[in-house]
């Protein structure tokens, strides 16, 4: 520990145990099981560099004393993955927060560590928009969607992050002796999306932008989940031009009356959520009447944003579903699957007659996947208290989705290949690393198929 402070002389470090344990933390304890076997899992030092020569600097002295290294943005990821499990590091990267540029043609570039709001402040001023982002945009960072994140609001317009043109550029550290800092174009970039900072320190990123456009959010009120569900398809397949659509069984939605207010989201009542453009009320109401549902909010969208008293419905969706529905019962935790293109409503269908209601309240957000409509998964889920059945429990829900082509995204797990849908780490992302880490001092565990090149 001499030795690394020593090394790291002029960076600003936080020492303090208690400080530390809490920048150690994300979101996983959404997950009983993570919060169990992550609990008190913690760096042993936080730096907090101002630049780029700075991270240079701090891995090159993690390299030459093989210090484990743990990149951090905002800390919302869900996973654990962004807890130290083997000490260390923690790099905390909000310190570099400049947008360097946004521009309609070029896109934007930014620090990793600026807040995505700020992105979308410079985007706007400059007459465009982010194409997407989290429902976490005002806390997140650039730097952290780009590693940790997987789409959002903008997504049924745009695809997930990693469909073909939403990365643009990223500028990347590597942990050796002598660091090189090497550039990312285009496809390249998903070298290290969602590698969950195993495959380099990410320092800037680039990101297409939209047209900026006026959005309305909107929220629809069913007596049917499925009735819903089928004006979520719909819609989705309107061309009414909505930026996310979710749709929440009636259990899923018990978060949201309090937040968005009982006539928004009347108790009990399936909900269906956008963001729309300022034109397409015209459209949208009857849409939403000829599946038996009712608008129950048509509102301004960046003036819900600015407004201290009330939640823009992008806040209500995507992550935001569990964490308000958690706030009324603690029992709950969710489920990530992909109800495919093709067999979207018949999965939906299925899913919500084996498990839907009590067991696994569903909760839907439609998107473009490989070019088509298909919907997420983020359905909540109730699991036993007892550790053990909880596991089992969880275990025989994802296979049941398996067997029944339903791919799962297991939330439970933080490793790179179980949270994927295909299971493992694509072999071009595995060669990175070893070039970029061949310590494998880079969030240790977390690309749990990787060897170290040198020890
Ligand atoms: C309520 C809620 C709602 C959410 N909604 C969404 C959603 O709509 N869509 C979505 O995709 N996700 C969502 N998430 C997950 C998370 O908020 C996003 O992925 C977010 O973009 C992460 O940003 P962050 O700055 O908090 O990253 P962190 O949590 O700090 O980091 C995420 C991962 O990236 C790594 N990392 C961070 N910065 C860097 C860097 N500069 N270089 C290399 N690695 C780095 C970390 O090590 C970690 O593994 C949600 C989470 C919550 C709690």
């Amino acid at each position: 520990m001499m030795d690394l402070k020593a090394a790291l002389a002029g960076i600003a470090l936080i020492e303090d145990a208690a400080l530390v344990r809490q920048r150690s933390r994300d979101f996983f304890w959404f997950s009983p099981i993570l919060e169990r076997r992550l609990r008190g899992k913690s760096a042993d030092i936080v730096a907090c560099p101002r630049d780029e020569a700075e991270v240079i600097a701090i891995a090159a002295a993690c390299a030459r004393l093989r210090v484990p290294l743990t990149v951090r943005g905002a800390g919302t990821g869900t996973y654990g993955q962004g807890v130290p499990e083997q000490g260390g590091v923690l790099l905390d990267m909000t310190g570099l927060d400049r947008v360097l540029w946004a521009d309609p043609a070029r896109g934007a570039r930014a620090a990793a560590g600026a807040r995505m709001m700020a992105v979308e402040d410079a985007a706007l001023a400059a007459g465009a928009e982010l194409r997407m982002h989290p429902s976490t945009k005002r806390v997140a960072t650039i730097g952290g969607y780009f590693c940790g994140g997987s789409g959002g609001i903008g997504s049924l317009l745009w695809g997930g992050l990693r469909e073909p043109g939403n990365l643009q550029g990223a500028r990347v550290v590597t942990v050796e002796e002598t660091p090189r800092v090497l550039e990312l174009r285009g496809a390249e970039c998903n070298l290290v999306n969602r590698t969950y900072g195993s495959t380099g320190i990410v320092t800037e990123v680039e990101v297409p932008l939209a047209p900026r456009r006026e959005w309305r959010d909107a929220v629809a009120a069913f007596p049917g989940f499925l009735t819903a569900a089928r004006a979520g398809d719909a819609l989705a397949r309107s061309g009414l031009g909505a930026k996310f659509c979710d749709v929440l069984e009636d259990t899923a939605a018990i978060g949201l009356p309090p937040v968005l207010g009982v006539e928004a989201a009347p108790p009990g009542a399936h909900l269906l959520l956008a963001m729309l453009p300022a034109g397409a009320e015209a459209a949208f109401a009857p849409l939403i009447a000829a599946h038996g549902g009712r608008v129950t909010l048509w509102a301004e969208s960046r003036a819900r944003e600015a407004d201290p008293h009330a939640t823009p419905v992008y806040e209500c969706a995507w992550g935001h579903t569990t964490l308000h529905a958690r706030k009324i019962d603690r029992s709950l935790t969710y489920l990530q699957t992909l109800h495919p293109p093709g067999r979207l409503l018949e999965t939906v269908e299925w899913s919500w007659r084996q498990f839907g209601g009590r067991e696994m309240p569903m909760h839907l957000c439609f998107l473009i996947y490989e070019g088509e409509v298909a919907a997420n998964g983020a359905h909540l889920l109730r699991l036993p208290a007892d550790p053990a059945a909880a596991e089992a429990r969880l275990a025989e829900i994802i296979a049941a989705h398996e067997a029944a082509g339903i791919p799962v995204a297991n939330p439970h797990v933080n490793t790179v290949e179980a949270g994927s849908r295909h299971k493992r780490v694509p072999g071009d992302q595995l060669g990175f690393k070893a070039k970029v880490d061949p310590h494998g001092l880079l969030n240790p565990g977390k690309m749990a198929s990787y060897a170290p090149v040198i020890p």
